[in-house]
């Protein structure tokens, strides 16, 4: 992957002013062409910088891309896509994922609220991510709010978080 960043070749339909080239149609073209070479490596390539990376691009405003998208090409910040649930993978408007923000804490809370919501298939999650575009509904209350929030996984030391587990009784 660094090589990649390293021949100017990641990120390609980025914005020229994070490093990238604003080209769509060559960042296709070398995607098709790398799964010839590598699927494995085609797919992480396409999740850091085609599913995580373009989630900002696309979905963000230009205070996120100022913020992450030249962390994004450049590998300083791996990353993760965290859409599809073990219940919802094509159908993004039944996602069970829940995100309440805690004004208190500043922080947005991610619920699971039953099985199915638990997210699945999500590449560089399990070792190199250290952020993630997260899918979830915004309002368990209001469903038709759904957001994607960028969450930091760590300081980068690639640690879990730990997280809280409420059992009904
Ligand atoms: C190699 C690989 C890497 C992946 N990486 C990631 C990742 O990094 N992050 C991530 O979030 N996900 C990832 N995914 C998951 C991928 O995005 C899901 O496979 C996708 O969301 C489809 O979900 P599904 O497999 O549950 O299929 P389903 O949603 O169950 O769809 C099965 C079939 O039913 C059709 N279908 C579904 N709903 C409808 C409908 N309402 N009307 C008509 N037809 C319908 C679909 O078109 C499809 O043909 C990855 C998958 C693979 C194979």
């Amino acid at each position: 992957m660094q090589l990649f960043v390293d021949a100017g070749a990641a990120g390609r339909a980025f914005p020229v002013e994070h490093g990238g080239q604003n080209d769509n149609g060559a960042n296709l073209a070398s995607f098709e062409e790398l799964v010839l070479a590598d699927p494995s490596m085609q797919i992480k390539a396409g999740v850091q910088w085609g599913l995580f990376g373009s989630a900002i691009q696309q979905l963000g405003t230009q205070k996120h891309h100022d913020k992450w998208l030249s962390d994004v090409r450049t590998l300083k910040l791996p990353g993760a896509f965290a859409m599809t649930e073990m219940g919802h993978g094509s159908d993004v408007a039944a996602i069970g994922t829940t995100a309440t923000y805690d004004a208190d804490a500043s922080e947005f809370v991610i619920h699971t609220p039953f099985r199915a919501a638990t997210k699945e298939f999500l590449g560089n999650a399990a070792l190199h991510g250290r952020a993630a575009t997260v899918f979830a509904q915004a309002d368990h209350r209001r469903r038709e709010l759904r957001r994607a929030l960028l969450l930091r996984a760590d300081s980068g030391r690639g640690r879990r978080l730990p997280a809280r587990r409420h059992e009904r009784g």
